[in-house]
């Protein structure tokens, strides 16, 4: 492994950081281009269903906004999208459990600027947002929003340097932590992925047009042919069909985020240049062989671990089932503040096909465990169809350790594998058997793509954390 710099675990809680999930989308050159991000958006809306939002660029270089609460399709409609013409229009869909659900913080973040219109959608998190962010407020700047993302904005607009481009580079080599984003100043669009490369962010051609967007399926919807991924510290410059390699930003060694495969990209993208799907099986096959079990079957709690129950059936050779339905109408149980309705809200989300359980030993696979609850409540529903053995299964290792560079997780004394041993969690959930994928066999699974960012896991975190050192909050609060 290459040279890391593992910070030490922070002690103290990090509750009123800003934390989003988010997926961004860019097209340029292309007719009717809010109408591609639109669709775009629709493909990456698993990467966040709070807020979605689009700016698209005229070709007098006017540009219009929508933004929206609550998923794509609610934001907009055919009407919305006709008010915002132009060839050149990049998107963003969030999540945050942070209370701060407002409209004010879904991007795009459009302003004005002396070199006109400047439009950016970011996905990761800046881990030293709250210091920039102190030192613009002292020199004067006002904030509107409380996410992180706003002071990529200030630091191009006072930026001293003199055309956009190195005024973009200016803010960019400022920055800490994850950042995989697109921007418009005026008709110009810039894409750029932060020196360890923690979130994904590909190009794609469609025609003449030029796509950015957070993962492959986004290429896919809109007919896109994928071209590469944005590398780690590329900052790229795209205009008039042309594609220009800006000065990269400093480098660091690279930490993908191995999350993204176990659970948050969608399994039909490619992401660190390996399928999601593959990856999902081969965590799932690894886990089979790891921790076997007798048993009449096995089944996903679905969708997030279909793939990996998949690779374990395979492995192990036990039927897959299809033996937990999900109702894909109920939002992620995770969105939902407070314990008080978890239980109820997993049944709501999931009930059990009682002709495939009851009186059969069963394998459940999940991709991973956050706080236990969903897995506790799955467990309640399984022994009330009857199961008789309840082998429980999870193709990732524990989680001991909150994420600080753009995947949305509860504080450390909230994640059970933080405060719990496995033998502990296993008598919690219930079940006559616990089985973590380990660490080391799933980084042999996808041993030709990283090394990753595995901090969840193990709480080295790679890039510093230099506002949860320093205490600092970014951004307008509101009280
Ligand atoms: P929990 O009930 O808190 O243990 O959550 C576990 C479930 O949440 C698993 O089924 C995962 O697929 C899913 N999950 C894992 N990470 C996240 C996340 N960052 N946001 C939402 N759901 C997640």
């Amino acid at each position: 492994m290459p040279d890391r710099t593992h910070r030490p675990l922070p002690t103290w809680r990090d509750d009123d950081r800003l934390r989003d999930e988010c997926g961004v989308f860019a097209i340029s050159g292309a007719e009717r281009a809010a109408e591609l991000a639109f669709l775009g958006l629709y493909s990456l809306q698993h990467r966040g269903q709070e807020s979605a939002g689009i700016v698209a660029i005229d070709s007098g270089g006017t540009a219009r906004a929508h933004k929206g609460m609550g998923h794509v399709s609610e934001a907009f409609d055919d009407t919305i999208l006709a008010g915002l013409p132009g060839d050149l229009a990049i998107g963003h869909v969030r999540y945050s459990t942070s209370g701060s659900s407002s409209l004010r913080n879904a991007q795009p973040v459009l302003v004005n600027y002396r070199y006109g219109s400047m439009a950016l959608a970011h996905n990761g998190t800046l881990t030293n947002a709250g210091e920039l962010g102190e030192r613009l407020t002292a020199e004067g700047a006002i904030f509107q929003t409380e996410s992180d993302s706003e002071v990529v904005i200030h630091l191009i607009a006072r930026s001293r340097r003199d055309v956009p481009d190195h005024q973009v580079d200016d803010s960019l080599s400022q920055l800490a932590g994850a950042f995989s984003l697109v921007l418009t100043v005026g008709r110009t669009l810039y894409a750029a992925r932060d020196a360890r490369g923690f979130r994904p962010l590909v190009l794609g051609r469609l025609g003449d047009a030029i796509v950015v967007a957070s993962e492959t399926c986004a290429l896919d919807i809109i007919g896109a042919r994928y071209e590469r991924d944005v590398e780690p510290g590329e900052v790229l410059k795209i205009e008039d069909g042309v594609i220009q390699k800006l000065r990269p930003l400093e480098p660091a060694p690279h930490s993908p985020c191995l999350f993204e495969l176990v659970y948050f990209a969608r399994p039909d993208s490619r992401i660190w240049g390996c399928s999601v799907d593959r990856a999902r099986r081969a965590f799932g096959r690894q886990l089979a062989r790891e921790h076997p079990a007798d048993a009449d079957c096995v089944f996903a709690v679905p969708d997030s671990s279909n793939s990996a129950a998949l690779g374990y059936s395979e492995e192990s050779g036990l039927p897959f089932e299809l033996a937990l339905i999900r109702n894909h109408y109920v939002g992620r149980t995770f969105i939902h503040p407070g314990q008080a309705g978890r239980d109820f809200r997993v049944r709501v989300k999931y009930n059990p096909v009682t002709e495939l359980i009851e009186g059969r030993r069963v394998v459940v696979v999940d991709d991973s465990l956050v706080r236990g609850t969903t897995s506790r409540g799955l467990v309640a529903l399984l022994r009330e169809a009857g199961a008789r053995e309840i082998h429980f299964r999870v193709a990732s290792p524990p989680i001991i350790a909150p994420c600080y560079y753009g995947i949305d997780m509860p504080t450390r004394e909230e994640l059970i594998g933080s405060t719990h041993s496995v033998e502990q969690i296993r008598q919690h959930l219930g079940v006559e058997s616990l089985g973590y994928l380990s660490l080391e066999g799933m980084r042999a699974m996808v041993a030709e793509h990283g090394p990753f960012c595995e901090a969840c896991w193990t709480g080295d975190y790679p890039a510093p954390l230099v506002d949860i050192e320093n205490g600092s909050v970014v951004g307008a609060r509101v009280p």
